[in-house]
């Protein structure tokens, strides 16, 4: 078999793990399978490296700020292959560049658009294992681009769907995928399988085990994705088709996402144009707006709110000042979206009035809302966040 394996940060946090890791992928190696290993930097390196950019600058240039973060993987990458090599297995470390993964040029969160399989393909037909540099590839113009916090998830689902492997398992710090963040609430359930639709909204709604573009790609290319923990050998969470899943449960998990941060915009003109306008500006910054609600015109005038993630909020503001768009605008970055997420709700009424009187006693005020077919998401205030997800986690009965 061909797998793929990709190590987060804390599986590969210290020199230590990094030798546990590379004795796990020689245990793969060893059952006879060919192996591309992908890896993130060490735990808290590309927040550190931020931190440094921020010493200077709260704007930093985007390309160079690529540059910056890119060089945490690379240094991991080299390590465990370094490692591997003192065991006695040829590896051999690649860049996102030598690895062939061309992106576009939206620096910071660029998107694949395809992998030149070459040298891959040809380094792991000379029985080496193949170390890539998550988290990064190469512009079409040459230049060194990162693709979003998490991404190395999608480095490895991306570089599995390109070399069709039979595999694609991501090593993490948590057995899998629960139904709401372990670390939130110790009673959550570690799910067997999960169906990419749902894991998609779970993973969008703020559930970092695995960043929400390798779920959209994984399903989009097939991919049979696991997600398990490279402390143990546990068997881990399959992320699969919903056909493929017997009993589904009314509400599969709970997400918390505390990076979200809300404009509001008060006495907007009422009229055809104004938001296209608006978020025509925000588009044009690469900003990604999530939850829009427009209230009811009246007098000619109407309110507009939104969220966008806390670190696009500075660019927000500027894109809204320049637009003058209205009067009065207000930003808070004092918030928290949390959501209830199932497949099951498409055939089920109730769920979004339990979600909401359980808020009710909670004594918790819902200050935005909105659903989809198989989500429920509401903006409450940072300080209930946690309470809310354990709420809900025991009003959905997750913990039976
Ligand atoms: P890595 O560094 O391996 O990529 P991440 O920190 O990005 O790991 O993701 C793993 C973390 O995701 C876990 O430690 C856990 O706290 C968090 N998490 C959030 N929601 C969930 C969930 N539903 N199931 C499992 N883990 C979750
Ligand atoms: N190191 C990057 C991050 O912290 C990418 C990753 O870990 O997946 O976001
Ligand atoms: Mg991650």
């Amino acid at each position: 078999m061909l797998i793929v394996q990709k190590y987060g940060g804390t599986s590969v946090g210290n020199v230590e793990r990094i030798d546990a890791v590379a004795a796990r992928v020689i245990e793969s190696k060893k059952a006879g399978h060919d192996l591309v290993v992908v890896v993130s930097a060490m735990s808290g390196e590309t927040n550190k490296l931020l931190e440094f950019a921020g010493f200077f600058s709260q704007t930093p240039n985007h390309r160079e700020v690529d540059m910056l973060l890119s060089s945490g993987e690379r240094v991991t990458s080299a390590l465990l292959a370094i490692a591997l090599e003192a065991k006695g297995y040829p590896a051999v470390s690649m860049s996102g560049r030598r690895a062939g993964i061309v992106t576009d040029t939206i620096h910071t969160k660029a998107r694949i658009e395809y992998i030149d399989t070459t040298e891959m393909k040809k380094t792991l037909d000379e029985g080496k294992i193949i170390v890539v540099a998550g988290f990064q590839g190469v512009s079409d113009n040459g230049e060194v681009t990162t693709l979003g916090r998490g991404g190395s998830d999608l480095s490895a689902v991306a570089v599995a769907g390109a070399l069709e492997a039979d595999l694609c398992e991501i090593y993490t710090d948590v057995d899998g995928v629960y139904t709401t963040d372990p670390r939130i609430e110790p009673k959550a359930k570690k799910l067997d399988k999960i169906s990419y639709e749902e894991m998609l909204e779970l993973a969008s709604l703020g559930a970092k085990v695995l960043q929400s573009r390798s779920v959209e790609l994984a399903k989009k290319l097939n991919v049979n994705l696991v997600t398990r923990s490279s402390f143990n050998h546990h068997e881990g969470t399959l992320i699969t088709k919903e056909e493929n899943i017997m009993e589904q449960p009314l509400v599969s998990g709970i997400a918390l996402d505390k990076n979200q941060a809300r404009v509001t915009l008060r006495g907007v003109t009422d009229k055809p144009g104004i938001a296209a306008e608006i978020f025509q500006k925000l588009a044009d910054c690469n900003v990604n707006v999530d939850m829009i609600i427009q209230n009811v015109g009246y007098d000619g005038t109407t309110n507009l709110g939104f969220t966008v993630p806390q670190n696009e909020l500075e660019v927000t503001k500027q894109a809204m000042s320049e637009l003058k768009a209205s009067e009065i605008m207000q930003y808070d970055s004092d918030i928290v979206k949390v959501s209830v997420v199932g497949v099951g709700m498409k055939s089920h009424s109730g769920v979004a009035c339990k979600a909401f009187s359980t808020m009710a006693k909670e004594g918790i005020n819902i200050e935005m809302i909105s659903t989809s077919e198989i989500k429920i998401s509401m903006v409450i205030q940072a300080k209930y966040g946690e309470l809310a997800v354990r709420a809900l986690h025991s009003a959905y009965q997750l913990d039976k």
